[in-house]
């Protein structure tokens, strides 16, 4: 890398901690605690082009390589993860428009959607298709110069206060395997496309997630990604590769937060007479802690290079995400033991961080699902 962009991806990881410090930090508890949206936080993300991370700049975003992608991130989620969700799928919508969207679709979506005035995400998982994403029920049917859509999609995020979606639907129910009748649209909210209930969450809370309705909702036929139906669950599946990046990197702030809060707890608070970082049970995990989320780092440090060098990268993606969300599972659990009984208060964030991580995994694929294309892959490449 140029010495030149690596001081350009400094300089915005430094102006995001910087702005995560002065202006998320002091409204997450409460915020988190009444799931209330910051949306005061949404004219300052735009202003720093946090909704075009991965947009070219011809079309108006900052055009940043998956690495710095998951430094910025890392950075938002040591302070409130659900901020990282507000522009989370929204970049996975994006990176789907940028690869695979026409050129008339990338130059009337983009713009908008780096700038934020747009904002959206992804609306793929339904009541009775989660991992199984062929199994999905809605339906996009062909009618002159549109589609007519219809069917719920559920825990989609952003559904509340975005307007903008790459939805997944059938253009062809009978195909088989399903996934070749499978097509992606972007969907704008408008007559048909309602919001339904909103989800009350563990963790997770201020961003919206919701279910979205699509009653005999019409969509323009322009609005079929790369204009080829049988193309979406590529489309996607490509899209949750850089998802899975951005869920290890959020993992990743998150574990890092609770372990700096933990390692000075631990020289503060006395215990027999010492304070309990002198006390070897603690520093083995302290140690523990930190390896594991430097380890986390690497893998998806890793995932991202693959994915910028053009390749395929599930397995990166995949094994960075297994490995960073179960690390902050641990680390956050963790990070509690070290604090005692005052971690288990609302007083510190101890208790948000570990009602955030189990989203990790669960979200952008479970690990289970993850194991299997790991094992997949690996498979493959060790036949025999
Ligand atoms: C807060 C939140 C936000 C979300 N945001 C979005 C969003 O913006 N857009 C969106 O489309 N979706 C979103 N999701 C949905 C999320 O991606 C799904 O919940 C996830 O993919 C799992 O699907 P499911 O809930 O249907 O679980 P299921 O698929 O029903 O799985 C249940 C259990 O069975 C296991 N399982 C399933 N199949 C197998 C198998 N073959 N082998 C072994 N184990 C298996 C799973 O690992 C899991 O443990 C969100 C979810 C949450 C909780």
């Amino acid at each position: 890398m140029s010495q030149a962009r690596e001081e350009a991806r400094q300089q915005i990881v430094r102006t995001v901690r910087e702005w995560v410090e002065k202006e998320v930090i002091p409204l997450a508890e409460k915020y988190e605690h009444d799931d209330i949206y910051p949306h005061e936080l949404i004219p300052q993300m735009q202003e720093m082009g946090l909704f075009g991370l991965n947009i070219p700049e011809e079309y108006g975003g900052l055009g940043l390589d998956y690495t710095t992608f998951a430094m910025v991130f890392e950075e938002i989620s040591r302070g409130w993860m659900a901020v990282g969700g507000i522009i989370g799928s929204h970049h996975i919508l994006t990176h789907i428009l940028v690869h695979y969207g026409t050129e008339e679709q990338k130059r009337r979506f983009l713009p908008a959607l780096a700038r934020g005035e747009k904002r959206g995400g992804l609306a793929l998982t339904e009541p009775n298709a989660g991992s199984d994403v062929q199994s999905i029920q809605t339906t996009a049917r062909r009618d002159g110069e549109e589609y007519v859509i219809n069917g719920t999609k559920m825990f989609i995020t952003n559904g509340l206060h975005g307007t903008t979606f790459a939805l997944l639907a059938k253009t062809d129910p009978t195909a088989q395997p399903p996934y070749r009748g499978m097509s992606c649209f972007v969907v704008e909210k408008g007559p048909g496309f309602t919001v339904g209930r909103k989800l009350d969450k563990l963790g997770y809370r201020g961003v919206d997630t919701v279910e979205l309705i699509f009653n005999d909702y019409r969509c323009p036929a322009e609005n079929l990604v790369g204009g080829r139906e049988g193309e979406g669950f590529k489309q996607v599946m490509s899209g949750l590769e850089g998802g899975r990046i951005n869920v290890a990197a959020r993992a990743i702030g998150v574990a890092t937060a609770a372990f700096e809060r933990a390692i000075r707890y631990a020289q503060q608070r006395k215990a027999f007479g010492r304070p309990i970082a002198e006390h070897q049970a603690i520093q083995l995990m302290l140690a523990d802690m930190y390896t594991k989320i430097q380890a986390a780092r690497h893998l998806t440090y890793e995932a991202a290079r693959k994915k910028d060098s053009g390749e395929r990268a599930d397995l990166e993606a995949g094994i960075a995400k297994l490995f960073a969300s179960e690390v902050c599972v641990e680390v956050t659990l963790n990070a509690m033991r070290i604090h005692g009984g005052v971690g288990y208060l609302r007083d510190l964030p101890l208790e948000r961080y570990y009602r955030d991580a189990p989203l990790m995994v669960i979200g952008e694929g479970t690990n289970e699902i993850q194991r299997l294309v790991i094992a997949r892959q690996l498979l493959q490449r060790y036949r025999v």
